[in-house]
């Protein structure tokens, strides 16, 4: 079967088998026709099909009378930075994040360097069906100029260092000893050199520059297992790791445990909003640590639909100070309004340098709940129709439908929600309790199982 799915996460699908090179070239000349063949930066992430893919997207867009900003392998945050600093009209991401080397993908972002909002991605879907467009490419002389651009890295870490939350005299004087692991993504190109920046001793694992993941890409503790062995030999004060596009962060504790990924953006809200009071955003998956934060500084959080352009719109909405996605994802916008992991790593660093231990310490300090997420595959079954017949099983509890569907307990909440890149529901449950978390989800996998 072909794999190519087309959503508000962009054009993503297996490279020869779903991702051919048409396919890129309707989607590029459609999303040069949505920028008015301005000026688009393209950037990609490390892995081997990504510069055949680039040279696609960029012949593209040129014919179509586009200039090119090629800022090389960056990570997924700095070619929205990027997109900001160069005032450009809009720019390609091309990577397929967490997926493993066989993927790939267009991430799309608009002129403010965010990803296209569902009513931009509407009309870029429609000028890929208007043939007439697509057909439309300038002459000779008028083909858009082709710039290869190599400061955006530097541009991304200066600005990270500057941030101004950081201090980086109190950061540099801790010497931190980190292992970081950038499962040979683009993290290689900018991580080590930021952690350096910080004053960090780094201990490099899978920070080659050869494109190809030795290990599944997604950060999670089952893809981990090395890493976290290494840690046990090197006692660092933390280990970071990225996922291929760097907009993930993942920690792992100077013991060599998970520091759970949901705990990244519980830990950066309680950095800033102890320097910085004000609104918070997460998605409707994101952990109940988050509110608890919140209220310890008498401030509010607001829930939005999974994805980084709901939880952007929201916080722009609101003027929210800190935000992200449990899943490593954090968003400070006195930087800008995407997922960035070197922010996070910046965050990370100055909140344990003001804290003065290491990393599974400060864990002990924070809130503690158990966050069990699994998916079930539903083959050709329609993921709408069982998350209905869910909401129905549960209509007189706390429910919210703004994206699948997620009921607050008083002593949990899940999430069941349907994925957009593929036939499956996932479902996360958390409780302050592992062993509950853990028969819960089981509870509503055999619900759905059921209704097969
Ligand atoms: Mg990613």
């Amino acid at each position: 079967m072909k794999t190519l799915l087309v959503s508000v996460s962009g054009i993503r699908g297996i490279i020869g088998n779903g991702l051919e090179p048409q396919t890129i070239v309707k989607y590029s000349k459609a999303f040069a026709d949505f920028c008015d063949n301005k000026n688009i930066v393209v950037g990609r992430d490390s892995r081997i099909t990504g510069e055949m893919v680039k040279n696609i997207v960029i012949g593209t867009l040129s014919a179509s009378g586009a200039n090119v900003f090629d800022i090389g392998i960056v990570p997924t945050p700095t070619v929205q930075f990027a997109v900001k600093k160069l005032n450009a009209s809009g720019g390609i991401a091309i990577s397929a994040s967490h997926n493993p080397n066989e993927w790939n993908a267009l991430k799309l972002l608009n002129s403010t360097g965010q990803f296209l909002t569902p009513e931009e991605n509407k009309i870029l879907i429609k000028l890929s069906e208007d043939q007439e467009k697509q057909n439309l490419y300038v002459s000779w002389d008028k083909i858009g100029k082709i710039s290869i651009q190599t400061e955006a890295l530097k541009w991304h870490k200066e600005a990270v260092l500057k941030l101004k939350y950081i201090n980086l005299e109190q950061i540099r004087a801790r010497k931190f000893k980190v292992v970081l692991d950038c499962v040979n993504g683009a993290g290689a190109w900018i991580m080590p050199e930021l952690l350096r920046d910080f004053g960090c001793e780094v201990i490099e694992v899978n920070c080659e520059k050869n494109g190809i993941f030795p290990r599944l890409p997604e950060p999670l503790p089952e893809n981990l297992i090395e890493t976290m062995e290494i840690v046990k030999k090197h006692n660092p004060d933390l280990c970071i790791v990225v996922d291929p596009d760097v907009d993930r962060l993942v920690l792992i504790d100077e013991n060599g445990e998970p520091f759970i990924e949901e705990n990244t953006v519980a830990l950066a809200t309680d950095f800033v909003l102890s320097k910085e009071k004000g609104n918070v955003v997460v998605n409707l998956s994101t952990t109940r640590a988050v509110d608890d934060i919140a209220k310890k500084y008498g401030c509010q959080v607001f829930r939005t639909p999974v994805g980084e352009a709901n939880v952007v719109k929201k916080m722009k909405e609101i003027n929210a100070v800190i935000g992200g996605e449990g899943s490593g994802g954090v968003i400070c916008p006195a930087l800008h309004y995407g997922r960035d992991a070197l922010v996070g790593t910046a965050l990370v660093l100055q909140k344990l340098a003001e804290f003065g231990g290491k990393l599974g310490e400060l864990k002990k300090t924070m809130p503690k709940y158990f966050i069990t997420k699994r998916k079930i595959e539903i083959g050709t079954q329609n993921p709408d129709k069982i998350i209905s017949t869910l909401a129905d099983i549960y209509k007189n509890e706390k429910v919210n439908l703004e994206d699948g569907l997620r009921i607050d307990f008083d002593d949990h909440w899940v999430h069941f929600r349907k994925s957009n890149t593929e036939p499956i529901i996932r479902i996360i449950v958390e409780s302050s309790n592992e062993k509950k978390s853990s028969e819960l989800i089981e509870k509503y996998l055999n619900q759905i199982i059921l209704m097969k």
